[in-house]
């Protein structure tokens, strides 16, 4: 047998180390009121600090600097920066930099992952990862966004919707349409494109749970580009690729925030169960009411669901690679980012009109989850992916298997001789 739950005392260290310092050194800065420059320059002293624990950009091989976990000790990790929304930029595993740097590490030249994966694991750069055009966003065969070779240089013209961070990068992966004629899946590649080129024009968006864009570590911007002009060498991996580059990149990114997503639900459930021993109303605490000991109730076997879900993902990933795994990660998707909303929603509930006030962090959270069902991939994408994977496994029939007067006949057939021994004995 080697189903474990345990997880080895040296990492289990580690992790205790990272959820002291999560909550100690991160969690005050969530009340500063940073805006971006403020933030990174009271968190690189906690980035060295991360380094040197042997934390920092644990996503990644050694070969990279980072530390090669793999995505089991990776969701136990990502449990705890997933509390905070500030934690991973400073453990150096904030998207959509953490899949940029492994799409680099994936199809990147030598040249590339010096000027561009490099600099990114460091900290140094910041990058952002354009691929939706809107209202195709989940189905990217339809983006329309085009690049051409002019000489020794790309020609990119187009725009993008929904792109994190694109205000702030210092380059861009951006996937587009070089083989028009090639089939649906071999139509687009990815280019390297640095911000500092003509023809880039950015507008930042409004968000349900940043309306002012005042995020500290997220922007979200709607991207054209203009004739943009890159060398023929920024090309990323092969023509065509972008389709499958995309899904090795977005796989394990996904279940990054599905493991996120339960660190975010155990501090909305750790503030749930303060509240409902803290407060006495109608003559007893709201602990002692039953509709509030359900939520408590449901809320814990759902995290638990959601988490065993996630690391039995994760662990798959590890030992079939994402490709296998891909059933288990679109389930976990929706699966947790409703667990996620749902957590929420009940702690909100029984903070009152607390719990709706910016005075507790639960209303930002809620807006936060509500992205979830839609980034990475509606959840109703993810769930035709599912179903899909398992009908395939069922064949249509005119009676049903368990038609129980079909398998009576069948068992009468198969075991007549020994009935017509016993009904003789009798
Ligand atoms: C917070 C956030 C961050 C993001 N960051 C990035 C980023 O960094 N880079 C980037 O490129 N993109 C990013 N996105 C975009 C994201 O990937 C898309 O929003 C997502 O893929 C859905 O595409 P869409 O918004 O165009 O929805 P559409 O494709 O317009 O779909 C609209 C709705 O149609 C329904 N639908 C679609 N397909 C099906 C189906 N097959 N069956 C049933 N219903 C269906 C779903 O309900 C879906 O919500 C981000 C989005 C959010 C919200």
């Amino acid at each position: 047998m080697t189903w474990d739950f345990s997880t080895e005392p040296e990492f289990a260290a580690k992790l205790d180390w990272a959820r002291d310092f999560v909550r100690e050194e991160i969690y005050p800065l969530e009340v500063l009121d940073l805006d971006h420059a403020g933030f990174r320059r009271l968190a690189a002293p906690l980035q060295q600090r991360v380094k040197e624990h042997g934390l920092w950009a644990a996503h990644l091989g050694p070969e990279l600097g980072g530390q090669g976990y793999g995505q089991l000790k990776l969701g136990l990790l990502h449990e705890i920066l997933g509390t905070s929304e500030l934690a991973p930029y400073v453990f150096g595993c904030q998207a959509p930099d953490s899949g940029n740097a492994e799409l680099l590490a994936l199809a990147g030249t030598d040249e590339q992952r010096a000027r561009w994966m490099h600099p990114l694991l460091d900290g140094t750069l910041l990058s952002a990862f354009s691929m939706t055009e809107q209202g195709t966003g989940s189905d990217p065969r339809q983006f329309t966004t085009s690049a051409r070779l002019d000489g020794d240089e790309w020609v990119l013209n187009g725009r993008k919707w929904f792109v994190g961070n694109a205000s702030r990068a210092d380059f861009h992966i951006v996937m587009a349409v070089t083989e028009p004629d090639a089939p649906p899946h071999h139509r687009m590649s990815m280019l390297i494109v640095p911000t500092g080129v003509a023809g880039i024009e950015t507008r930042e968006l409004g968000l349900m749970n940043d309306p002012e864009h005042r995020n500290p570590v997220w922007s979200h911007c709607e991207v054209g580009y203009h004739d943009v002009r890159v060398p023929a060498e920024n090309l990323l991996g092969g023509r065509g690729e972008a389709f499958a580059l995309a899904q090795k990149r977005l796989g394990p990114g996904r279940i990054h925030h599905c493991m996120r997503w339960i660190g975010v639900c155990r501090r909305a459930f750790d503030m749930l169960c303060e509240r409902a021993v803290s407060i006495d109303v109608h003559g007893s605490l709201l602990s002692e009411k039953q509709t509030v000991q359900n939520w408590v109730a449901d809320s814990a076997a759902a995290i638990e669901s959601a988490r065993l879900l996630t690391l039995r993902t994760a662990w798959k990933i590890d030992q079939v690679g994402a490709k296998e795994a891909r059933t288990d990660i679109a389930m976990i998707k929706y699966h947790g980012a409703t667990v996620l909303h749902d957590v929420i929603d009940r702690a909100i509930q029984v903070h009152g009109s607390l719990g709706f006030s910016t005075d507790l962090p639960l209303e930002q959270m809620y807006r936060w989850a509500r992205a979830a069902r839609i980034y990475d991939g509606p959840d109703e994408v993810h769930r035709v992916t599912v179903a899909k994977r398992l009908l395939k496994k069922y064949s249509a029939r005119t009676v049903p298997t368990e038609h129980v007067p079909t398998r009576r006949a069948a068992a009468l057939e198969r075991f007549r001789g020994q009935l017509d021994l016993a009904l003789a004995a009798q």
